[in-house]
């Protein structure tokens, strides 16, 4: 069982195979977004409210603390912590971008990508910098 936590308050934001995040929307609209725990899986559901266009960018942040979840250099990645069945922890990265599939699995000793759009970073690793 893989489990999925804030960075920052470590809430459990996994149930039932989805990871539930909020968005935030301009003018004070928000709602919770359910995405696919499977990395590579971009199905998503939410209020058609909260839904970005293609190509938009998308403010992801914890339910439980609020903190913002966008990180990195270009503020396009939303990252959480991922525990895996054998207890390994990981870090998952994907784009905050509406239809840009990029996800990043990164551990200690190798990196995984997933998605379609997942070459476009040749060196992903300034993401473990901080
Ligand atoms: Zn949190």
């Amino acid at each position: 069982m893989n489990h999925y936590n804030c960075p920052y308050c470590e809430a459990y934001l996994d149930a039932n195979g989805f990871v539930a995040l909020l968005i935030r929307k301009d003018r004070g609209v928000s709602g919770i977004v359910l995405l696919s725990e499977e990395l590579g899986n971009y199905a998503s559901y939410m209020n058609a409210k909260i839904e970005s266009k293609e190509g938009e960018k998308s403010d992801f942040n914890c339910p439980s603390c609020s903190k913002s979840l966008i990180y990195g250099n270009e503020d396009k990645l939303v990252r959480l912590f991922k525990t895996d069945a054998i207890g390994e922890k990981h870090t998952i990265l994907f784009s905050a971008i509406k239809g840009e599939q990029s996800t990043y699995q990164i551990s200690e000793e190798r990196q995984l990508t997933f998605g379609e759009h997942a070459l476009k970073f040749i060196d992903p690793e300034w993401y473990l910098k901080e």
